[in-house]
């Protein structure tokens, strides 16, 4: 599990996603026990020692560093969804942009955004590092996979590392095709009737993608990541 937080930390550095020392993640170690980035440090000089483990309540068990200040995010989502596995934070930054422009991706354009995501709402403003984060976040979490935080950047989560980070980068990907469709001046949104046809389409392919076999080679993508 160390070994995968450092390696997804330093793919989300390389995308631009966690500049500067921004950015945290963390994965369920058991029922009571988290596995959190530490404050302070470049994702991408993250070593697999400087990660910390704290409990729910977000008391620091083990680590020689401190835990992110954002980590109450995290508990919110975790304390919310029993599916959550791993959660991650960052600032990527066209996503983030509209986050600053007071702008969710509710718009449904792609048919990807339709079979991926759906609706990526916007949390209202919340100073980071405060329980007004998880406050913000509280309204949202059960019916999103992903969330836009007012001002500041995006949280996504999954049962897994990888499928928190797919998010993460689809929802960076959303916002640019948003961004790039209204710059073109003619976006096309998609009519009720497409989709509903999509979301019939999404809902056998998220059963063929439960089914035993996909988790294993979920398992050996995740395992075949080095970098
Ligand atoms: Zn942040």
């Amino acid at each position: 599990m160390r070994r995968d937080l450092v390696r997804f930390s330093k793919w989300l550095y390389r995308l631009g996603f966690m500049p500067g020392t921004s950015g945290n993640l963390s994965a369920r170690l058991d029922q009571h026990r988290l596995l959190v980035t530490p404050t302070g440090v470049s994702k991408y000089l993250l070593k697999a020692a400087d990660l910390v483990i704290v409990d729910l309540e977000g008391r620091q068990l083990a680590g020689t560093r401190k835990v992110t200040s954002e980590v109450s995010m995290h508990l919110a989502v975790y304390r919310l969804r029993d599916d959550v596995d791993a959660v991650i934070h960052a600032h990527p930054p066209l996503a983030t942009a509209f986050a600053c422009a007071g702008r969710a991706l509710d718009e449904m354009l792609c048919q990807e955004a339709v079979m991926t995501l759906g609706v990526v709402p916007l949390a209202k403003y919340a100073t980071t590092g405060t329980d007004e984060v998880a406050a913000s976040l509280v309204p949202l979490v059960a019916g999103h996979e992903a969330i836009l935080l007012a001002n500041h950047g995006a949280v996504s989560y999954g049962n897994t590392l990888l499928d928190a980070f797919l998010k993460m980068e689809t929802v960076e990907h959303l916002a640019h095709i948003h961004l790039v469709a209204h710059q073109l001046g003619t976006a096309q949104t998609l009519n009720a009737d497409q989709v509903e046809q999509l979301q019939k389409a999404k809902a056998r392919y998220v059963h063929n993608a439960t089914r035993p076999e996909s988790r294993i080679a979920l398992e050996s993508y995740t395992r075949a990541i080095r970098l």
